[in-house]
C-alpha cells in the first residue's frame, strides 16, 4: 500500500495570504485607504481570544487594518447591536466578524442578521446562505471554502467526482456541500443519524470529515485512492508525562493514510486556511464595497 501525499494547509494558507497582502496593496493604492476588519469579542472565552488576536495579527501583517473591539460579558444585547449598526455604517470598515459563540442572553441569529450582508466575511448572514445556494456571489464560511481551495489545488476539477461530507453544521457541514455542488460533485450529507455511515463514506472520492469526534474516520472506510479533508480539530486527554493531550482531527490519520491517496493533517492541514480565507474575504469586500474591479478568482 502507498502512503497518501500529504496536503499542505499550512504552505497553502501562507501562499494565499501573500495574495491577499498584493491585493490589499493594490487596493490602498488604488482607494487611498487600507481595506479594513472589524473583529467584535464579547467575554472573555480563552479559546476565542486566541483567535481574535490571531485574526487582529494576521489582518495587519497583510496590510488591512485591524479594529478591536471587546466587550465584557454582561454587555446587553442592545448594546452589541447597536456596535454591529455603527460598524455597518463605517466606511472604514469592509468586514465585520462578530465571535461566536456568544453568551447566552444573546441571540446569534438576531446579532447575525443585523449585519450588512455585504459586510458579512463570514458568510453566515442568511443572505449570504441564500446567495450560496442560488449561486449568486456573496461571502461564503471561510473553513469550507479553505477546503474547496485545497480540493482543487490538488486535483484540479471536481466535476463528477463522488463527494461525502460527514456533519451538517451551518459553518462547515452544509456550506462544504454546497461548494461541493457548485463544482459539480455528486454529493452526500452524512450526519449523526445516517445509517452505515462506513459503507457511506467508502463511496466517495472526496471524504470531508467535519464532525468533532476525534479520530472517528477509520482507514478502512476510505476509498483507495480518495481525498480526505479532516475539518476536526480534537484535544486528547494527555498521555503519562504530558500537560496537553495531543491535536488530532476526525480521521484516524495513521489507518487513513495508508489507503487515501491525499490527506489533510492535523494540524497544518485545514486549521490555518481559515483564516486565511476571512483575509481573503475581506479584501474582495473592500474592493466591492469601494466599486473596485478585481478577478476574485485568481487570489
Ligand atoms: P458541530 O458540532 O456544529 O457539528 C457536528 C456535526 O457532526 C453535526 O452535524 C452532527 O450531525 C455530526 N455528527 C455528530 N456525531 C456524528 C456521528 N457519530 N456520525 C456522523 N455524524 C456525526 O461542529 P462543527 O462546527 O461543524 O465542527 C466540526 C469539527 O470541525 C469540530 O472538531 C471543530 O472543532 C472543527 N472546526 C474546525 C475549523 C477549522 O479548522 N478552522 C473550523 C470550524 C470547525
Amino acid at each position: 500500500m502507498t502512503e497518501a501525499s500529504i496536503i499542505d494547509g499550512k504552505g497553502f494558507a501562507a501562499g494565499l495570504r501573500e495574495r491577499v497582502s498584493r491585493v490589499a496593496a493594490d487596493f490602498e493604492a488604488k482607494a487611498g485607504r487600507k481595506a479594513g476588519l472589524a473583529v467584535v469579542l464579547v467575554g472573555e472565552d480563552p479559546a476565542s481570544q486566541v483567535y481574535v488576536r490571531n485574526k487582529n495579527k494576521q489582518t495587519v501583517a497583510c496590510g488591512m487594518n485591524s479594529f478591536e473591539h471587546k466587550l465584557p460579558v454582561e454587555t446587553p444585547e442592545a448594546d452589541l447591536l447597536a456596535l454591529v449598526e455603527k460598524l455597518n455604517a463605517d466606511p472604514a470598515v469592509d468586514g465585520i466578524l462578530v465571535q461566536l459563540p456568544l453568551p447566552s442572553h444573546m441571540n446569534e441569529q438576531k446579532v447575525i442578521a443585523t449585519i450588512n450582508p455585504d459586510k458579512d466575511v463570514d458568510g453566515f448572514h442568511v443572505v449570504n446562505v441564500g446567495r450560496l445556494a442560488t449561486g449568486l456571489p456573496g461571502f461564503v464560511p471561510c473553513t469550507p471554502l479553505g477546503c474547496v481551495m485545497l480540493l482543487k489545488d490538488k486535483l484540479g476539477s471536481l466535476s463528477g467526482l463522488d463527494a461525502v461530507v460527514i456533519g451538517r453544521s451551518n459553518i462547515v457541514g452544509k456550506p462544504m456541500a454546497q461548494l461541493l455542488l457548485a463544482e459539480s460533485c455528486t454529493v452526500t450529507i452524512a450526519h449523526s443519524r445516517t445509517r452505515d455511515l462506513p459503507a457511506v463514506v467508502r463511496r466517495a472520492d472526496i471524504v470531508v470529515a467535519a464532525v468533532g469526534r476525534a479520530e472517528m474516520v477509520k482507514g478502512d472506510w476510505i476509498k483507495p485512492g480518495a481525498t480526505v479533508i479532516d475539518v476536526g480539530i480534537n484535544r486528547l486527554p494527555p498521555a503519562e508525562g504530558e500537560t496537553k493531550g495531543k491535536l488530532v482531527g476526525d480521521v484516524d490519520f495513521a489507518s487513513a493514510s495508508q489507503v487515501a491517496g491525499a490527506i489533510t493533517p492535523v494540524p497544518g492541514g485545514v486549521g490555518p486556511m481559515t483564516i486565511a480565507v476571512l483575509l481573503r474575504n475581506t479584501v474582495v469586500a473592500a474592493h466591492r464595497n469601494a466599486g473596485i474591479g478585481l478577478d476574485e478568482n485568481a487570489i
